[in-house]
Formats: structure tokens, sequence, C-alpha cells
């Protein structure tokens, strides 16, 4: 019979106390979701702690044995409600399926069962049981059975705790830091037990540094509603998104990354801890440095077989003490968005008939010619022109046959010059066409060209045949550097109009006044 130890009794009861009060406070938290394994764990340790006590102080029950066997209903209950917090926290809730789970909730029910059940069959003590013994330090195979168990699961527990605080960052890691912390309680009380340097011979600690740890679970839970926010936001939020969310740390290493993202930058399933610059190793440079950049908007361009836009916001992450913990940058893929702009500005600077560039954008691009001609004193021509008795020809053959003579034209222009010159319509029946890196009289002979091929190209259009001229104007890009492009335009017209005064269906030039400045 042990002596009614009334110290330790109140230490349990205490301890017992706590467990109760922390499970209530939990109990009306209503948003603290998922934390149901720890309410059993705190119930478990309770139960475990206030029997415990009521044996240590010596209370009498139905039989001798009475308070030490109900210990045990809480004291198999430690263990699995332990992994299962674990996978909780470790948002690993979907293994709890067939097998796993029916080992964990009908493990301890058997050796439950088989533990009451003793006198009728021995399996649980071997008839080693000596009568009111707090502790069973040897039995039968039962009994080693449920301490392998036992062991196994807060070990697979512990092992999924580090997992977490690997995976895990900035607050988040620093919580789960807690709960390995808490852990480590039991594992050292463990130990001491083992080795035999129990300070408090005697005494079993076990129920104390299980309630300890469990405290510290609770503490981490309910100040940063740990598993409250991460996997319900993560899993359905983030993971569903049709954005890519990429979480980087301080140190530009990535803490998480969604499906979306993953596709979208093409990178492997494993790329959690690698540091952003290896993980987009396949990338250009330029792509990693804007990752790596502090900037708040970027657009990343990703060269393949269609090249792919991502436009990307980056936030900075920081704690409550404003300390910069790392950056959560949001994916968007503006491709589709791309295409149509990219349409859009086609189509702006493009006239609709000929598909010719339109006269906006053409003086965009001439005054851009001009700018780099000046500057590196390259000759740059220009050309004007227009149809010749165009009015005559819509009267006669139709407007239709009018549409195909201007297509015909622009055909001629585009296949008689260079990749680098620019035709264009103006309006109506009259046309431009720059000619970078060109003199005033090289181009004259391609205008001289161009005329006579329109001049000898028979135009069809339904039954008719017919041809028609034009007549051109031609200037070059004055010495002067003051030497605009409305006077390069004015220059071109006066030629043009000099063209049509002396008969049509030819080409005039007028070259830039020659004075120095
Ligand atoms: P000139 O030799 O003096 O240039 O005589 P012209 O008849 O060409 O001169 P005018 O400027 O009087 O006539 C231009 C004509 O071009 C008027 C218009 O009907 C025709 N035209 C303008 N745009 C188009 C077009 O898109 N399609 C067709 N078929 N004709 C057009
Ligand atoms: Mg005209
Ligand atoms: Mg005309």
């Amino acid at each position: 019979m042990s002596p009614p130890n009334i110290l330790y009794s109140a230490a349990l009861l205490i301890a017992g106390g706590v467990c109760l009060f922390v499970a209530a406070i939990i109990l009306t938290r209503r948003r603290v979701t998922g934390a149901t394994a720890l309410l059993t764990l705190l119930s478990a340790l309770a139960w475990w702690d206030i029997t415990y006590a009521i044996f240590w102080a010596d209370v009498p029950g139905p039989n001798p044995n009475f308070w030490l066997d109900i210990t045990y209903l809480g004291v198999v209950t430690v263990p699995p409600a332990l992994f299962v917090f674990s996978l909780q926290l470790a948002n690993l809730t979907h293994w709890l399926k067939r097998p796993l789970a029916v080992l964990i909730y009908l493990v301890p029910v058997i050796v439950l069962i088989l533990f009451f059940t003793d006198p009728y069959h021995g399996f649980f003590f071997a008839g080693r049981r000596k009568e009111n013994v707090a502790y069973i330090l040897d039995a039968g195979p039962v009994f080693w059975f449920n301490v392998a168990f036992s062991y196994a699961l807060i070990l697979f527990a512990t092992i999924l705790f580090v997992r977490t605080y690997l995976r895990s960052s900035g607050v988040y890691r620093k919580q789960v830091g807690l709960v390995i912390f808490a852990m480590s309680i039991p594992w050292v009380n463990s130990i001491i037990f083992m080795l035999g340097i129990n300070p408090l011979p005697g005494a079993d600690n076990t129920p104390f540094s299980f309630t300890i740890a469990a405290v510290a679970f609770a503490y981490s839970l309910l100040r940063h509603h740990l598993l409250d926010v991460v996997p319900v936001a993560r899993d359905v939020l983030i993971e569903k998104m049709a954005d890519g969310v990429l979480v980087l740390d301080s140190q530009n290493r990535v803490v998480d990354i969604n499906q979306t993202a993953k596709t979208l930058l093409n990178v492997s399933e494993d790329a959690l801890g690698l540091p952003a610059e290896q993980m987009l190793s396949h990338l250009g440079a330029k792509c990693r440095d804007a990752f790596s950049s502090q900037r708040s908007d970027f657009n990343v361009e990703l060269k393949g077989n269609i090249t792919t836009y991502l436009e990307a916001k980056s936030t900075p992450i920081r704690d409550q003490k404003n300390n910069l913990l790392g950056r959560l940058i949001v994916l968007h893929d503006i491709t589709k968005l791309k295409g149509i702009q990219n349409e859009l500005r086609l189509l702006a600077s493009r006239d609709s008939l000929t598909g010719a560039v339109n006269r906006r954008h053409f003086m965009e691009l001439a005054k851009r010619e001009l700018t780099r001609a000046k500057r590196y004193k390259r000759s740059f021509a220009l050309i004007l022109m227009d149809m010749d008795g165009f009015k005559k020809v819509n009267d006669t053959y139709g407007h239709q046959a009018g549409d195909q003579a201007l297509l015909m034209l622009k055909k001629i222009c585009t296949q008689g010059t260079r990749i680098v010159d620019v035709f264009a319509r103006f309006g109506g029946e009259e046309f431009a066409l720059m000619m970078p890196e060109t003199s005033l009289d090289s181009a004259a002979i391609i205008a001289e060209r161009l005329r006579a091929t329109l001049e000898s190209t028979v135009i069809k259009s339904g039954s008719h045949k017919f041809n028609v001229t034009i007549s051109m104007g031609v200037t070059e890009c004055g010495r002067r550097k003051d030497d605009t492009l409305d006077a390069m335009l004015s220059r071109a017209d006066k030629a043009l109009y000099h063209a049509k005064e002396k008969g049509r269906n030819q080409v005039q030039i007028l070259r830039a006044e020659r004075k120095s400045t």
C-alpha cells in the first residue's frame, strides 16, 4: 500500500484543473476550428491527472485497484490525440483515412478491453501485477505492445512537428518552434526516467510533462489562431486560386507556392525551401532579377513555344513589430490580354483596306527615323505619291475596281522595297514611303521603278481590266540640324505637285536646302 502523498496528489489535481481550464477557453473561442484533437488531449490529461491524484490521496475505491485502473482511460488516449494534433498542425488530416484511422482509434479501445478483462486471460499483466502499485514496469505482451504503439505515435507526432516547422515561416515558424519545445518536455522526462536519474524518486512525472506540453500547444493555438488560419485559408483559398501565389522569406527562399504558380513558372513540385534564384534557374536572368528585386510591380516574360506574360504584384509581409518576414507575390497571367493589346495596337496603326501603316503611326516612325538620321548623319528619303485621275477610275470601273488598284499599289510598293522601308496610306489615294539609309538619288530610282511597275500592271476587277498611273514627289532629310518632318513632307508635297503639274505619271525630286548651320 503506497502512503498517501498529499503534495504529489495536490500537484496532480492542479495540473488536471489547468487542463480543464484551458480546454474551456478553447471551447469558448468560437473561431478556433480544428482543435478537436487538442481538446481530446487536454481532456485525457485532465482525466489522467485527476484520477491519479485521487489514487495518491488514497481515497478508497470500489476495489483496491479502481483509481489506478481508470487512470488508464486517459493514458491510452494521450498518444493518439497527440498524433492527430500533429496531423492537424501539419495540415495532413487527409491522412486520417482507413487503415490509419482504424489503427489509431481501435488499438486504444482493444488495449483498454484487454486491460480491464486481464483477470480472465492475463494478456495484459501476465500475472505480474503488484496490487496498488502505480508503476507498471513489467507485464504481459499487450502491455509491451501498447508501450511500443504509444512511443511510435509520439515519435511520429514529433517528426511531423519538425516537418511543419521546416515548412513554415515567420510567425508560424515561431509558433511551431514553441510546439516542438513543448514536445521535448515529455521526451526529456522519459530519458531521465530511463536513465534512472529522476529527481523525485517514486513519483511519476509523465502526466506533468504531457500536461505542460499540451498547455503550451494550446497557448500557441489560441495566441495565433494557428489551426484556424493555416489549413482553411491555404487549402481552399490559395491552392484553388486562379492566380499564382508565391511566398518568399526575407532571404528570398520559397516558403509557399500554390499549384497555379508552379504551372505558370514551370517549376517542380519540390520547390519549397529552395532559393528563388535556384527555383527559377531555367528562366532568364532578367526574370530571376525581377523576382529577387524588392519592386512592388513587375512584368515577367517567359519565352517558350508560346511566350507567356505574367503580371506580378509583390507585397511585403511584416510581423507585429514591423520586421520584414518576407514577400507575398501574386502572379496574374496576362498572355491573353497582351495578345488583345497587340492586336488593338496593330489595328490602331493600320489602314483597314490595304493593311498599310496609317498616317498617325507613319508620323511616329518617321519622327524617330529623322532623329536617328540627324544624330548619326545618315541619309533618309521620303516619297509622297498620289494616284492620277483616280476619280475617273472610280467613275469608269466602279469603286471596287478603285480599291483593287489601291491594293495593287500597296503590293508593288511593299514587294519592291526593303523590310525597313515603311509604306503608309496617308488617306484616300495618297500614300507615303519612308526609306532609311537611302539617298535622294537612290530613292528617285526606286520611285521611278515603282511608278513604271504600276503603270505596266494590268488591274483586274470583275470583267474590267485597266491600268493606273501614279505621280510621286521625292525628298531627303536635309543636312541642316533644324530640318523637320513637317518640312520634309512639305518638300515632298511640292515635288508631287510638280509631277502633277508636269503631266502626271512621273517622279519629281526636291532637294533640301544645302545651307549649313
Ligand atoms: P489627280 O490626278 O489630280 O490626283 O486626280 P484625282 O482624281 O486622283 O484627284 P482627286 O483628289 O480629286 O480624287 C481622289 C479620288 O480618290 C476621290 C475618291 O473617290 C477616290 N478615293 C479616295 N479614297 C478611295 C478609296 O478608298 N477607294 C476608292 N475606290 N477610291 C477612293
Ligand atoms: Mg488626291
Ligand atoms: Mg489623285
